[in-house]
């Protein structure tokens, strides 16, 4: 029910004689066939109890029966949608967090949906008919595409970490340099997972300078560990140095004590290949340490999962871990990653076939070019809220891959038309932004200045775009119930 509804009935509205509230079986019997066989007699039945209820409480002036039976089927409709459901990426940040980082191809939906709906060889061997390990289908490729003798998957990189220095240095001290204790958005903390590990962190050399001699001088018989980390989301530039990471896994060796490297996003291939700025890939970082961790679903493309690859003996003890069983994942993960792993088997396709390749290497051309193509449906759709124009703009990849790094990319800029000047239009531009999220297929933009900017480079679907653009009602009309929201 709209606020309007609410206003206190005057004495005249009683006295022009108040339609009387129809009763349930009427408003029930003369529902249309579709929406009953939609929602089923039983919620119906409840939702229209429901809005003769609100409209007892009200008081207000009583809707008439197909008015009511509206309410009840909108208010059914609302809670019927899903909460968790697609939304248009527009941000500019190709893999969002927030937004569910990777996009599958749609092979890799495909086989999750197979298994999902069929008993699978999860854990059994189809050879033997025995009992199978479930690493088992995607480890081969694992250690194809980076060189690993061994791979175990669990949750996700915080779980692979976690993972890997309770089993290898619980106990135990693992060295760190100082300039690489960060945090991974909120609750990743390098110093706080080492705790809940069970490890004793043993930092050294300072924030912006470690050497080789300052992991020399910690290493001793309570070592069980020393960890590189990939910053990720920062970058420490200027008077800075590292310990060269060959000589530093040399000394690690001499000691006895392995050496595992956090990367992070872990690129399965080289991205300057494709014109894109460098990332470590996971092969380079295994050729100067012994276990390596990365994501499934940050630049490897593929679901939210966590990948442990490295020397043998070393993966044997993590998959031994109580831990791995706590942290283990699903078929539908499995089936995922080893159909996003197949497709970097033919790397000439990749930029074609895997999503988040294929839009990270969008030319800006090709995406200026889109969105003027666009631009005047577009504006359209949104007439009366804002004027269209095309801009450019700067894409980033996200999730902590390559921080300082960003992408030349083509926007539509809505700026917000009417009344009120320039204080006016900010609040225009924020509630326009709150109707694109509102909308069938939610649009998430960034608001820069009094504009909100849609960056088209992670615009695939235009039509569906197009079409849930279609369902934007103009400023001047109320925002659609939204009980049960
Ligand atoms: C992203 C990241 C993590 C956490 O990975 P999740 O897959 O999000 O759990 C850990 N370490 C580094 C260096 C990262 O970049």
């Amino acid at each position: 029910m709209t606020s309007s509804a609410t206003a206190r009935p005057t004495p005249d509205d009683a006295a022009q004689g108040q339609r009387r509230i129809p009763s349930v079986e009427r408003l029930v019997g003369g529902a249309s066939e579709e929406v009953l066989a939609a929602y089923g007699r039983t919620a119906f039945t409840a939702a229209v109890r429901a809005v003769l209820a609100e409209i007892r409480a009200e008081g207000g002036t009583v809707p008439d029966a197909a008015a009511i039976r509206e309410a009840a089927a909108r208010s059914l409709a609302s809670e019927r949608r899903p909460s968790l459901r697609p939304v248009f990426n527009l941000t500019g940040t190709v893999l969002h967090t927030n937004l569910g980082r990777a996009l599958l191809p749609r092979s890799a939906a495909e086989a999750v949906a197979a298994v999902m709906v069929q008993a699978s060889n999860l854990e059994f061997d189809l050879a033997t008919g025995a009992r199978g390990e479930r690493d088992d289908h995607v480890e081969g490729l694992i250690c194809r595409l980076t060189g690993a003798e061994a791979a175990v998957v669990v949750n996700n990189n915080a779980a692979a970490v976690l993972l890997v220095l309770n089993a290898l240095a619980m106990r135990r001290e693992v060295v760190v340099s100082r300039g690489e204790l960060v945090e991974i958005g909120g609750s990743f903390r390098v110093p706080d997972v080492m705790a809940r590990a069970g490890c004793r962190l043993r930092e050294v050399g300072t924030t912006n300078r470690t050497h080789l001699r300052d992991f020399a001088e910690a290493l001793g018989p309570r070592t069980g560990l020393v960890m590189k980390v990939h910053p990720s989301n920062y970058a420490i530039t200027g008077f800075t140095a590292e310990a060269d990471p060959i000589a530093l896994h040399a000394l690690c060796r001499e000691h006895g004590v392995p050496l595992a490297e956090d990367l992070g996003s872990g690129s399965l291939v080289d991205l300057s290949a494709y014109g894109l700025p460098p990332e470590p890939t996971v092969r380079a970082a295994l050729a100067r340490a012994d276990v390596v961790t990365f994501s499934g679903d940050k630049l490897l493309g593929a679901v939210q999962c966590g990948i442990v690859a490295g020397r043998r003996d070393l993966i044997a003890r993590v998959r031994k871990n109580p831990l791995k069983r706590a942290l283990r994942v699903d078929k539908m993960t499995y089936a995922a990653l080893e159909a996003v792993l197949r497709l970097y088997l033919h790397p000439e396709r990749l930029t074609e076939e895997l999503p988040t390749l294929r839009l990270l290497t969008r030319p800006r051309a090709a995406i200026d070019a889109q969105a003027r193509a666009i631009a005047p449906a577009v504006a359209d759709l949104v007439s009366g809220w804002a004027t269209v124009s095309v801009g450019d703009c700067i894409s980033q990849i996200g999730s902590g891959a390559l921080p300082v790094e960003t992408l030349p990319s083509a926007a539509l800029v809505l700026a917000p038309e009417g009344e009120g000047g320039r204080r006016g239009a900010g609040g225009r531009c924020k509630r326009l932004a709150e109707r694109l999220r509102g909308l069938p297929v939610p649009v998430i933009g960034r608001i820069s200045g009094d504009a909100i900017v849609l960056d088209l480079r992670t615009l695939e679907d235009e039509a569906g775009f197009l079409d849930s653009l279609s369902n934007l009602s103009s400023p001047g009309v109320a925002t659609p119930d939204r009980r049960g929201c």
